[in-house]
C-alpha cells in the first residue's frame, strides 16, 4: 500500500515528530505526532521521534523526558528515537537527538563550502544591523548582501585560523526563481527565492539551525514525508534550497492547520489547559485525547466520530486533512471523554478513579460489589475523571459535616420531629442496605408521620444525609450508604437541632 504515497527516491514510508524539549507537550504538538503515527501506521511504515534540541539554553531532559511520557501516556508509540526508558537510541539512523549531530552538521556544511554553495561570512552583528538598517531607510527589502560572498576561501581559512569569527551562509543570489512547493496539505505554494536573502547554516560557534539541520537529518533518517505544523511553511522555501543544493531528493511536505481557540486565536493556555500532562491531571482518557486532536483538521470519510486508535489508523489519509485552522471546542473534549469513560467497563474505571478518590484522601468502602455498584450509579455523572472525588465524597463518613447553610433549617420547629422520624424508621429497616424505592417510601412513611412536606420535609432529611440543604440526589446516594452510617449521620444533625 504504501508504494502508492511514495515520491521517486524514497522505498517506504518514514515519518518523524521533531519536538524541541523547551517545555511541556502542546495538544497541538501531540496532533502532529499523532497525525505522524496515523499516516505511518495507516501505510505500514516507521514513526520516528526526533529531539531537536540544539537550543542549548532552553533545552532539558526534564522536558524531553515529560514529553516522553505524555507521548507514552497517549499510547503515541515511536520505532526509532529515544528509548522511552533509557532515552538511549533506538533504531538505525541515530542519534536521535540533534546535540550529537553536531559533526554531521559540520560534514555537510563543508560540503557545500566545497562546492561553493556556501561560503563563511565575517560580518559582526553591529555590521549586518548597520547594513540592514540602510537598505530599510532607502525602501529595499532587507536582504544584507555580504562582503565576503566572493571571498577566496583559502583566505577565509586563514582569517579563521586567525581566531575570527564565522558563520556559514547558503548563498541564494543565483537562484533567481520560484520555487513550487506541492503542498499534501495546501496544493501548490509559490515561493520567489528572493523571498529570503543568503541565510545561516552554521552559527559561528559551530552550532546548526534549525533549517538546516531539519533537512540534513530528514534526508539521512530517510524521511518520505515531512508533516508538521502550518507555522513552518516559510521556513519550507530555505529547505528546498538546501536539499536542491546537495542534490538530495526531497521529502513529500504537509502543512497541518493551526489549532484555534474558540475565539479563532492560536490556542493560548488563557482559555484553559493547552498540555497534555495537564489534560491527563484532569483526567481525560487518551483514548479520548487522541480520539478529539484527530478530529481537529481530519474527519473520518464514514463520518464517524466516536474512534479508536486502530479506526483511524485504518482510515487515515492525508488526503481528509483540512488545510482551514481547527477550533478546539472543550465542551466536545469532555462530551467525547464522556463517551469514551462510560463505555469502559465499571472495574476499568473504578481503577481509574481510585487514583484520583485516594489522592483526595477519600475513605470508601472495600468490597468489590460496592465499588462496581458506585460506578454503575456515577458513571454516567462522570464526564472526566476528576469527577469522581466531588460525586464521592458525599460517601465518606469522615467527610460528613454540617454545613452553615443548613442553620437555618435546623432552627425550624417541624425539623426535630422529622428527623426522629426519619431516625425511627431507618432504624427499622429490616436490610442493611436501602434501596431507591426503599428510600421513597420511608420518605412517605416520615412526612405521615411528621406531617411535615415540602422544604420543611425534604432539607432536614438532606441534612441528615449530606449535611446540607441541597446537592447529590438521595435517591441514588442512600442505596450506596450504610444503615450504620445513616443513623450516625442522623445522630449528628439532630444533635444541632
Ligand atoms: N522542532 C520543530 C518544532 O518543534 C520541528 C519542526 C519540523 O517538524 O520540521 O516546531
Amino acid at each position: 500500500m504504501s508504494s502508492s504515497v511514495l515520491s521517486s527516491g524514497f522505498s517506504e514510508v518514514r515519518v518523524r515528530f521533531a519536538p524541541s524539549p523547551t517545555g511541556y507537550l502542546h495538544v497541538g504538538g501531540a496532533r502532529s505526532a499523532l497525525f505522524n503515527l496515523l499516516f505511518a501506521k495507516h501505510n505500514q511504515g516507521k514513526f520516528i521521534l526526533r529531539i531537536e534540541d540544539t537550543d542549548q539554553a532552553r533545552s532539558t531532559e526534564e522536558s524531553l523526558r515529560m514529553m516522553i511520557l505524555d507521548l507514552k501516556w497517549l499510547g503515541l508509540n515511536w520505532d526509532e528515537g529515544p528509548h522511552p526508558e533509557t532515552l538511549q537510541d533506538m533504531g538505525a539512523y541515530g542519534p536521535y537527538k540533534q546535540s550529537e549531530r553536531l559533526s554531521i552538521y559540520k560534514k555537510v556544511a563543508d560540503e557545500l563550502l566545497a562546492s561553493k554553495k556556501a561560503y563563511y561570512c565575517f560580518m559582526t552583528d553591529a555590521e549586518i544591523d548597520e547594513a540592514r538598517e540602510k537598505l530599510k531607510a532607502a525602501g529595499e527589502q532587507p536582504h544584507v548582501q555580504s562582503p565576503y560572498e566572493n571571498l577566496d576561501p583559502a583566505l577565509a581559512l586563514q582569517k579563521l585560523a586567525a581566531g575570527e569569527k564565522a558563520v556559514v551562509r547558503f548563498r541564494t543570489r543565483e537562484l533567481k526563481k520560484d520555487y513550487i512547493l506541492n503542498d499534501l496539505i495546501r496544493g501548490d505554494v509559490k515561493f520567489p527565492s528572493d523571498m529570503v536573502s543568503d541565510f545561516v547554516l552554521l552559527r559561528s560557534d559551530g552550532m546548526p539551525v534549525y533549517n538546516f539541520c531539519c533537512v540534513v537529518d530528514d534526508h539521512m533518517m530517510k524521511i518520505s514525508h515531512v508533516l508538521r505544523a502550518e507555522e513552518h511553511l516559510p521556513n519550507t522555501l530555505r529547505q528546498l534550497m538546501i536539499y536542491e543544493g546537495m542534490n538530495w531528493p526531497v521529502p513529500q511536505f504537509g502543512h497541518m492547520s493551526l489549532v484555534l481557540d474558540e475565539d479563532r486565536q492560536k490556542l493560548s493556555k488563557r482559555k484553559g489547559a493547552v498540555s497534555c500532562d495537564q489534560f491527563r491531571i484532569d483526567g481525560y482518557l487518551p483514548s479520548a485525547m487522541n480520539n478529539f486532536m484527530a478530529l481537529l483538521g481530519w474527519s473520518d470519510p464514514g463520518g464517524r466520530e466516536l474512534l479508536t486508535l486502530q479506526e483511524m489508523i485504518d482510515a487515515f489519509t492525508i488526503e481528509r486533512l483540512n488545510p482551514a485552522g481547527a477550533v478546539f471546542d472543550r465542551v466536545k473534549l469532555k462530551w467525547m471523554n464522556a463517551q469514551h469513560l462510560r463505555a469502559l467497563p465499571n472495574d476499568q474505571i473504578w481503577k481509574l478513579i481510585s487514583s484520583y478518590l485516594d489522592a483526595a484522601g477519600l475513605k470508601l468502602p472495600q468490597d468489590l460489589s460496592w465499588q462496581m455498584q458506585s460506578v454503575e450509579t456515577f458513571k454516567s455523572k462522570l464526564e472526566v475523571l476528576a469527577d469522581a472525588v466531588a460525586l464521592y465524597t458525599p460517601l465518606d463518613d469522615s467527610k460528613y459535616e454540617i454545613f452553615p447553610e443548613s442553620e437555618e433549617a435546623l432552627k425550624w420547629e417541624s425539623t426535630r420531629p422529622v428527623l426522629m422520624a426519619w431516625k425511627e424508621a431507618i432504624t427499622n429497616h429490616p436490610t442493611e442496605t436501602i434501596s431507591e424505592a426503599d428510600f421513597l417510601k420511608i420518605q412517605d412513611e416520615v412526612k405521615n408521620k411528621s406531617a411535615q412536606k415540602g422544604k420543611n420535609l425534604f432539607f432536614p432529611i438532606r441534612i441528615a444525609l449530606i449535611g446540607k440543604p441541597h446537592g447529590t440526589e438521595l435517591q441514588i446516594l442512600v442505596p450506596l450508604l450504610s444503615k450504620k452510617s445513616i443513623l450516625t449521620r442522623a445522630e449528628k444533625a439532630l444533635a444541632k437541632c
